[in-house]
């Protein structure tokens, strides 16, 4: 039998776990669940006053973390993120491949330009963030992909390109699942629903209840809701799980009355 031997880690201790869009919002409430799990945290972001707050408010909490203006939709800083994090670490484990831009927009009044900054940003920085990593993770024979997708990918009035650049996420994440089957490296995503982040809070009372009442639990998801799943992405532990989608929503994906 062809069995793949892998040289995984006992735990998330130590290990070099990347972050995309990890200066704000959900990808730093991941960082901070996989800091507190034990990794070493570099966040890769373009905001450079959000990536300076974030490293501020990590370093006081003891966390190892290293920050990288980087725009994830450019081949070139990618690479060179890449190659500075292994010069420094000497390892990449886990990549998040969280950051992600809104394109609310009807089709009839969305431009092409529009439609491929959203595709640009959401799908293509996956996959340049993924190949980038990928060789080193191999050769290591262990690493852990997890891309952030979104419950919007079964389709959103006014979200035609977002959903679409997630819809994708999806297939990207199953096809490298398989093509890194054999080599120790999982690939997974999540789907998360409607999670307070700074854009949420710009919203008004009124929209914000409205929101309230599509999710059947009632609560809006917080930030460490998704870097939970994302840790149990990343542990070792969960070597036998790849190419799955797994929803964190609060039981919106399901449909039903309250949706
Ligand atoms: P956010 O806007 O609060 O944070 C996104 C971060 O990504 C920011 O720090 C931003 O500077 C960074 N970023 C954006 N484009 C970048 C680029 N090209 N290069 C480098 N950094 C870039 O957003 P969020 O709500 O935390 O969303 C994070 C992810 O979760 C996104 O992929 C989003 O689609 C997904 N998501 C969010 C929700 C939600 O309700 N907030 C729901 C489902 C999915």
């Amino acid at each position: 039998m062809n069995q793949t031997t892998t040289t995984a880690p006992a735990s998330l201790q130590g290990l070099v776990a990347v972050v995309t869009g990890g200066a704000k919002g959900i990808g730093f409430g991941i960082a901070r669940e996989l800091a507190e799990a034990g990794c070493r945290i570099a966040l890769w972001d373009f905001d450079e006053a959000a990536l300076r707050e974030a490293e501020e408010t990590l370093s006081s909490e003891g966390v190892d973390v290293k920050t990288f203006k980087v725009d994830v939709s450019a081949v070139e800083e990618v690479e060179a993120a890449v190659a500075r994090l292994l010069a420094s670490h000497a390892r990449i484990d886990i990549l998040v491949n969280n950051a992600g831009i809104g394109g609310d927009r009807l089709v009839s009044k969305m431009d092409l330009a529009f439609w491929r900054r959203v595709i640009e940003v959401n799908l293509d920085s996956q996959f340049i963030c993924a190949k980038a990593v990928l060789p080193q993770m191999a050769e290591n024979r262990f690493g852990r992909i997890i891309n952030i997708g979104s419950r919007a990918w079964l389709g959103n009035r006014g979200q035609a390109a977002y959903a679409a650049s997630k819809g994708a996420v999806v297939s990207l994440t199953r096809s490298l699942a398989l093509e890194y089957a054999r080599k120790g490296i999982t690939v997974n995503a999540i789907a998360p629903g409607i999670v307070e982040t700074p854009l949420f809070e710009t919203l008004t009372d009124e929209v914000r209840q409205n929101l309230h009442k599509t999710v059947p639990m009632e609560r809006i998801g917080q930030p460490q809701d998704i870097g939970r799943a994302v840790r149990f992405f990343a542990e070792p532990g969960s070597s036998y799980v790849t190419g799955q989608l797994l929803y964190v929503c609060g039981g919106r994906s399901l449909g039903g009355p309250s949706v």
